[in-house]
């Protein structure tokens, strides 16, 4: 068997559950059938398949079946919700709010709409990446139609207080979408309870499928009305045409219905690990943390450190272990981390950074390794620079 380093990058994606897995397999060969099929026993069996999902994520986020609007992910969730609101209210208003934090998918789907004549406020955040609430306050305008803002950061982890953002936009009557993709299933979400509109969830990230995610739009008080961006058959109630894809549904729902399960004990478990880690690694001179040290989903630790190059201290860790500085679609090009220098690092920190992503199936001994690694690599980078400061 080759040696394959330790996986500590669930940020970016994670291996499907057996039990997920389970729950899906009779879904590819035997309940075959399109749900669109009305008339026929193979179209129910994966209606029935798909209804259960619907069921389960509903359950999951206190919304009901028939506000769950199936995606490919969290990026098209995002591109519906963000297009499909400014498209249908634009005769309302033409400006949105969302923040500098946020994922590609959000960033670049606004930057899209300013091009087509929409004007967007990206909000700064605070040093620990949390959005300052009376900037927001501020930044509403009698033309705002929508507000984004992530529940939970793909590279700091940090948990935004949907809660209060979400009573903010319900006051204004303001729409509030939530990109909820890192935050779902590790946190508590209830979009009756926190006021969110929209919210965009995925199942690569909680130990189901990829290719799935949802959109959640809520139908009641108030009813949101949004244009769909793919047309087609119909399905989704008009918001999302194309075959449902039954197997990645039905994981997904097995997959969200897990994490409700898991949840207390899970995050408690991580937690720990993720203080293991940090005690450890905290020994080192010249280490910081980035984000708030509690508001964080209990998975994430980002670390940045001074006084060593990243893409070196990268190299040196990616036999014991596989992370990423930011978020994997970020990696590999040069620019430093959006989000790190949002938070007011230097481009240096925001370069020599770690992104830690703890997940279900992570154990003491492999934090531990990890730790002693990321130590003795970076005392030996230190070193090196020391010993050959004409290199440098
Ligand atoms: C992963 C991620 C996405 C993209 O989700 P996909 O399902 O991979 O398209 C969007 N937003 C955040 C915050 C994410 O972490």
């Amino acid at each position: 068997m080759s040696y394959r380093p330790i996986y500590l990058d669930s940020h970016a994606t994670t291996p499907v559950d057996e039990r997920v897995m389970t729950a899906m397999m009779p879904y590819f060969m035997e309940y075959f059938g399109n749900s669109g099929s009305i008339n026929h026993q193979y179209g129910w069996e994966a209606e029935a398949g798909i209804k259960q999902a619907r069921e389960q994520i509903a359950a999951a986020i206190n919304a009901t079946p028939e506000e769950i609007v199936f995606t490919s992910g969290a990026t098209e969730a995002n591109n519906l919700a963000i297009k499909g609101i400014a498209e249908a209210y634009f005769q309302k208003g033409r400006h949105i709010i969302t923040v500098q934090t946020e994922h590609n998918a959000v960033l670049h789907t606004c930057q899209y709409l300013e091009s087509l004549g929409f004007e967007v406020t990206y909000l700064p955040v605070q040093s620990d990446g949390l959005v300052n609430l009376q900037q927001l306050d501020a930044a509403f305008r009698p033309d705002t139609i929508l507000v984004s803002v992530m529940a939970g950061n793909n590279e700091i982890g940090v948990l935004q207080p949907i809660g209060a953002i979400g009573i903010m936009c319900r006051e204004r009557e303001v729409l509030f979408h939530t990109d909820a993709a890192q935050a779902i299933g590790k946190t508590p979400i209830d979009v009756e309870a926190m006021r969110i509109d929209l919210m965009s969830i995925t199942a690569h990230k909680i130990y189901g499928p990829k290719g799935i995610g949802a959109l959640y739009v809520r139908r009641r008080n108030p009813r949101v009305k949004l244009a769909p961006q793919m047309h087609g058959g119909g399905q989704e109630r008009g918001m999302r045409a194309g075959t449902l894809f039954t197997p990645q549904i039905v994981g997904f729902g097995k997959a969200i219905e897990l994490c409700t399960e898991l949840m207390e004990t899970e995050s408690a478990r991580l937690l720990a690990l993720r203080e293991r880690l940090w005690r450890q690694l905290s020994s080192i001179d010249d280490i910081y943390l980035n984000g708030h040290p509690t508001m964080r989903v209990a998975g994430n630790l980002n670390v940045s450190v001074a006084g060593v190059d990243g893409s070196a201290l990268r190299l040196g860790l990616q036999s014991v272990v596989a992370l990423s500085s930011g978020s994997a679609c970020s990696t590999g090009k040069a620019n430093p981390s959006h989000v790190l220098m949002a938070l007011g690092r230097s481009e240096e920190l925001s370069r020599a950074s770690l992104r830690f992503g703890i997940g279900r199936f992570n154990t003491e001994e492999e934090i531990d390794k990890i730790a002693e690694a990321t130590i003795s690599t970076i005392n030996s980078l230190r070193q090196a620079t020391i010993k050959q400061p004409a290199m440098i």
